[in-house]
């Protein structure tokens, strides 16, 4: 089947479509560039058109069309994935939802609205008309739609208390317009909602969302020295245990990360010093202070609710997640990254902590998981090219340590590194013609894939002529 694209965008031609090459590139582009490997592999990605459909019957159109052209469709909110997520492998169609942008309904603990509303708006706006905040937001908010962190992202600031979107009530419902002939619109909850959620728009579009949200607070952010790695780490770790502190963000940047990449943190500390960014509510505040005290060595440098430097650092939660890597790409352009799974094993940090210290620096995350903790590794890599970061994962699994591989754009490789039955059975039912999102699942494409040679995929869906 060849894709018909000038017919697709001929009918389509009363939307907002974007033809100028600039934008169309530009919109083609998301932050792959993160990784060495995808910028090698993706840089040259291009869509042929861009539409920006404004509510959920133009949504249905678009799809219904390009499904009759076989033009395939690569959805986008803010551009922010740094897994290559949006970006349009095989060309053709991308549409962008950030005009479906609307708060539908807001209520006691929860909030209804369109996929491409901004989440810094939304949270704005949640906090302004009911006291409410999104439970957790990527440290990208201020550019990242609601929709893209649904089905792109994981968690991020406030997943120390409330664990990762995919756990259970993180997500209350999902509303999803299929790709056929005569496009659905389902409604998901429960069980249901991992067929489309952390499925990069390969098999349905968001075109509604029902989020569980907490009580908003002045949260203040502060940043923790401390002498020794390890006391850091623990301080961290108990901090997010701790049953009565209430926090957002628990993060862990091994020396000199702060002295070399935060530039208006430097003056305040050494390249020996390693650093905690937290967010506290503020009426944990004792408890924090009191459990800050049982750490030797930990000392506030910097608290937002009482400002003392002569600059001001802006929200600590834009150091943590990846903006810690993104700050120090702002020095180092070869610098690289990350994504690792540590568990609550103190211990097996700190082992990974000796071992790669002429490959990385470490950075942490604390998030809540099951009734437990667990420590993600976002660590800034020093530059190396394929073959080295392949070796430098397969130390980290060899060391027990789980990657979600950043260097390479499918979804099980940046996820789980295993196929996702009810992803894949629901993409055979809503998108039979394979055309949303092509080549991000590998489990599409290829059945017969061996997880257990995750290195040799590098098949990328050849262009289609237009
Ligand atoms: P996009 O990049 O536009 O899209 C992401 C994916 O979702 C794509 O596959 C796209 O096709 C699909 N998609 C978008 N909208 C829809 C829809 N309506 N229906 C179906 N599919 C759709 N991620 C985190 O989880 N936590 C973090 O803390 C975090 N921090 C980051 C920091 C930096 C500096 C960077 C560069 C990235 C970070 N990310 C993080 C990744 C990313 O910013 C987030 O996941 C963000 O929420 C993605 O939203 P977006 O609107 O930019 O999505």
């Amino acid at each position: 089947m060849k894709p018909n694209v000038a017919a697709a965008m001929a009918e389509l031609s009363h939307l907002e479509i974007d033809e100028n090459p600039a934008t169309i590139r530009n919109k083609s582009r998301d932050f792959f560039w993160y990784s060495p490997v995808l910028k090698a592999e993706m840089d040259h990605l291009e869509a042929d058109f861009v539409v920006n459909p404004k509510t959920e019957e133009e949504v249905i159109e678009v799809l219904k069309t390009c499904y009759k052209h076989d033009v395939p469709v690569t959805c986008r909110g803010g551009g922010t994935g740094n897994y290559g997520q949006a970006m349009p492998l095989a060309g053709g169609c991308v549409m962008h939802l950030t005009g479906m942008n609307k708060i539908k309904e807001i209520g006691a603990g929860y909030v209804v609205a369109e996929p491409g509303i901004i989440i810094k708006e939304l949270d704005e706006e949640l906090k302004k008309a009911s006291g409410q905040e999104m439970r957790m937001i990527p440290s990208t908010a201020s550019q990242a739609s609601l929709g893209g962190f649904i089905a792109g992202g994981s968690g991020g600031v406030g997943s120390a208390n409330w664990g990762a979107l995919r756990d259970l009530g993180n997500i209350d419902r999902l509303r999803v317009i299929t790709m056929e002939a005569e496009p659905r619109a389902l409604e998901f909850t429960g069980e249901e909602l991992h067929r489309v959620s952390h499925a990069y728009g390969t098999n349905g579009i968001i075109t509604e969302i029902e989020m569980p949200l907490a009580p908003a607070y002045e949260w203040v952010d502060m940043f923790v020295r401390f002498d020794s790695f390890r006391t850091a780490t623990e301080f961290a770790g108990q901090l997010a245990a701790e049953p009565g502190i209430l926090i957002k963000l628990a993060s862990v940047y091994a020396a000199p990360i702060a002295h070399k990449y935060f530039q208006r943190v430097k003056a305040h500390v050494t390249e020996n010093d390693h650093l905690c960014g937290v967010m506290v509510a503020p009426q944990s505040m004792a408890g924090f202070q009191t459990l800050l005290s049982r750490y030797e060595g930990g000392e506030v440098i910097y608290r937002s609710d009482d400002v003392k430097w002569d600059r001001h650092p802006g929200p600590v939660f834009e150091y943590g997640w990846n903006h810690t890597t993104l700050r120090a790409l702002k020095f180092e352009k070869d610098l690289t990254y990350l994504q690792v799974r540590y568990g609550d094993d103190i211990e097996k940090i700190m082992k990974a902590y000796e071992t790669f210290k002429d490959d990385l620096y470490m950075h942490l995350e604390v998030m809540r998981e099951g009734a437990g903790l667990s420590f993600a590794g976002l660590p800034i890599v020093f530059p190396k090219d394929k073959a080295q970061l392949d070796d430098l994962i397969a130390k980290h699994e060899a060391m027990g340590c789980m990657i979600f591989n950043p260097h390479r754009y499918t979804l099980e490789e940046g996820g789980r590194q295993s196929t996702d039955q009810r992803q894949l059975d629901f993409k055979r039912e809503a998108d039979p013609k394979g055309l949303l999102n092509p080549g991000k699942m590998i489990a599409w494409d290829e059945p017969d894939f061996d997880y257990a040679d995750m290195y040799s995929y590098a098949k990328i869906t050849p262009k289609p002529e237009a």
